[in-house]
């Protein structure tokens, strides 16, 4: 998508601190981080939101989260870790190419506000 923030982040086109990518998703640090630990995994192919998943997507959805799970490891937070999809703005969603939040390192509140 030519328009698409996150599809120029996977391009390169605009710079990001990268945690990992593959042929399928990248990950990377969430430029205004909610918690110590905060950072993305996005799909390399654009999808809208979490509404716009077809059964085709399925398995690249779960994927998305054993790569969350495995980086969460790896950043230290062990299994403390909060995972968060927004779908629509009126839900919070800011930019329109889909993505896993992956939480951790503070004590969360649950539910959230
Ligand atoms: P959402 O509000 O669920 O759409 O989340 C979008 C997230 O993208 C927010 O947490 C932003 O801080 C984050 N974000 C926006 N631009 C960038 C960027 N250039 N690099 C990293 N994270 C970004």
């Amino acid at each position: 998508m030519d328009n698409c923030l996150f599809c120029k982040i996977i391009n390169g086109d605009i710079p990001s601190d990268k945690l990992y990518e593959d042929d399928d998703v990248f990950a990377f640090r969430d430029i205004s981080p909610q918690a110590p630990i905060h950072f993305l995994i996005i799909p390399k192919k654009h999808l809208r939101g979490p509404a716009a998943v077809g059964a085709d997507d399925e398995k690249l959805i779960g994927k998305m989260l054993r790569i969350g799970a495995d980086l969460a490891r790896q950043e230290g937070v062990g299994d403390a870790f909060r995972v968060v999809f927004n779908n629509g703005a009126g839900a919070g969603q800011s930019v329109f190419h889909i993505h896993m939040h992956i939480l951790g390192g503070r004590s969360m509140n649950w539910p959230p506000g």
